[in-house]
């Protein structure tokens, strides 16, 4: 078996090779441990020339890790605030739309009715005076309900 030398490999390795060439090299690559390791080692070779300059390069490596850490940190700062912002105005809009609701119902079901007849205002005295005689009206036929209902019981208990 033919082996390759180690400059040949990285002539391999750095495409300097004809195609047929190239193929035979693959070729005996599969089959060969020895001159797999000889590839590996050109590999690493060929890719040492890049970190020529390695303070330099570890410089702009940290420099590049700094900056995109800087930008994460910004990236992450800058959606808190208008998340937190439109979370408050969800919110408010959530509190808004519940107090809505709680007033209709509140209204629907006379609650406020019976709420102005204890406030003493004087603006909207007429107003009021003709809610509570409304209301007193229920009022009395309430009354006269539970005394009917009061006096049917004791003309039961009587018997
Ligand atoms: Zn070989």
């Amino acid at each position: 078996m033919k082996h390759y030398a180690y400059d040949e490999w990285l002539k391999y390795v750095k495409n300097e090779l004809e195609d047929d060439v190239r193929e035979a090299y693959e070729d005996h690559l599969y089959s060969c441990d020895q001159c797999l390791e000889l590839y590996l080692t050109a590999v690493e070779e060929d890719d040492l020339p890049i970190i020529e300059n390695e303070p330099d390069f570890t410089d702009l490596v940290m420099a590049q890790i700094t900056n995109q850490k800087q930008l994460t940190a910004v990236e992450e700062k800058e959606p808190k605030h208008p998340k937190k912002r439109v979370a408050f105005y969800q919110k408010s809009i959530f509190h808004y739309g519940v107090a809505a609701a709680m007033t209709l119902i509140l209204m629907s079901t006379g609650v406020f009715q019976s709420l102005t007849q204890y406030a003493g205002g004087v603006e909207s005295q007429g107003f009021k005076e003709k809610d509570t005689s409304m209301t007193e009206g229920i009022v009395d036929k309430t009354f006269a309900w539970m005394d009917s209902l009061e006096r049917s019981n004791k003309e039961d208990n009587k018997e």
